[in-house]
């Protein structure tokens, strides 16, 4: 039985007629790059999360470099977050020639050690002495959010502010805390196609309630202009197309419902592994009452001899993936900031033991059950 790791074709057969609407009325419109359709989703975003402010970009990974630019980072900072994410959340960091100052994860939740971070500002590598600590950066990995509380007050006690890289994560909530993104001075979303809010092609998002910030990076997204052809600032090119935001906002009205799919097939799965030899993932916040208390963008299982059950689910036909098989402190492109093998130890088994599986609401008991049929199956 073939199982993709994402289905989206399934997805767009239930949405065709909506979304191919929404998209004639941007090309009857022709108003291609920011303008209306942007600024209503925009607004309903603002909404969804629970912020003052949300800004269209042109992808994650600008929404990042955007942020961290509006907050004026740059060569001799330090951005505290973790060896264990996508490359976005460091390459961002080292392009503005700041030092990303890495802290480990927690094995539970993939997400950064409050603790493992604390330890870090109290006694940073002698050799980043010289660096000024100014940003935390906590991904929220997965869909479930980084334990915000802990963070925040350790934010506060060394004056950082705080950048959330929500990319994987959007809805999802923290008790008593709000959602995803909107829980620090910028939260940064990616509506790249396999996140759970995709487009149909590259965007992002980036969410505040500090009206100066957002202003510093409204003019950012445009090349710092304001007004037409003034620059104070040097920006680029981050701007959302209409099209995109079109196809989002149609999009948009279903995400609840979505995670709601994805938490029953990843319910299923947990039952399923009870017993096995496969570590179903931690759900931190699983009692708080939340609806949103994981969005499962990914489910991650832990498993003895990875490589091995990866290889048999791919003979079978299962969609699966390692995210992310080389943390990023031993990325060749990171090589001289020093960081060595050794030194992020949960992060580094996890790049080993970490296996996803296919997790989304038009999937089909028959084909959960293959998945956790060949997973469990010893023998190579
Ligand atoms: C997807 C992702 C990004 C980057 O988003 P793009 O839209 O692909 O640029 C950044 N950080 C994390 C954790 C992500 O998963």
């Amino acid at each position: 039985m073939q199982v993709p790791l994402l289905d989206l074709r399934a997805q767009y057969a239930g949405l065709r007629d909506e979304i191919r609407r929404a998209m004639d009325a941007v090309c009857d419109e022709q108003r291609f790059v920011l303008g209306p359709t942007v600024e209503r989703f925009e607004a309903r975003m603002a909404a969804y999360c629970g912020v003052r402010h949300a800004l269209g970009v042109s992808s994650g990974t600008d929404a990042l470099l955007v942020a961290l630019m509006a907050l004026g980072v740059g060569p001799g900072d330090g951005v505290v977050t973790t060896p264990y994410s996508f490359f976005a959340t460091l390459g961002c960091i080292v392009r503005l020639g700041a030092v990303p100052l890495l802290a480990d994860i927690d094995p539970g939740t993939y997400n950064i050690d409050p603790r493992s971070a604390a330890a870090l500002l109290a006694d940073p590598p002698a050799r980043f002495r010289g660096v000024t600590p100014r940003v935390l950066l906590p991904a929220h990995l997965f869909g479930q959010a980084a334990d915000m509380d802990p963070l925040r007050a350790l934010a506060r006690e060394h004056g950082l502010r705080v950048v959330e890289d929500a990319c994987q994560a959007v809805g999802a909530e923290y008790p008593g805390g709000g959602r995803a993104g909107a829980m620090g001075d910028a939260g940064c979303l990616s509506f790249f196609p396999s996140k759970n809010l995709g487009g149909f092609g590259d965007g992002g998002m980036v969410l505040t309630n500090d009206a100066g910030l957002y202003e510093r990076m409204r003019r950012l997204r445009n090349h710092g202009m304001e007004p037409k052809y003034r620059h104070e600032l040097v920006g680029g090119n981050f701007r959302l197309d209409a099209l995109q935001a079109a196809v989002l906002d149609v999009k948009l009205s279903r995400l609840d419902e979505w995670h709601a799919g994805r938490r029953r097939r990843a319910a299923r799965y947990d039952a399923a592994l009870a017993g096995t030899a496969i570590g179903a993932p931690e759900a931190r916040y699983r009692d708080s009452g939340l609806a949103n208390f994981h969005t499962y963008n990914q489910y991650v299982v832990r498993a003895s001899g990875r490589d091995a059950r990866r290889r048999r689910l791919e003979r079978a036909g299962i969609g699966c993936e390692v995210y992310y098989p080389v943390p990023l402190h031993l990325q060749p492109c990171f090589a001289r900031l020093g960081y060595r093998a050794g030194d992020f130890p949960h992060s580094e088994r996890a790049a080993a033991e970490t296996l996803a599986l296919p997790v989304y609401a038009e999937l089909t008991d028959a084909m959960q059950d293959c998945v956790v049929d060949h997973l469990t199956a010893s023998g190579d």
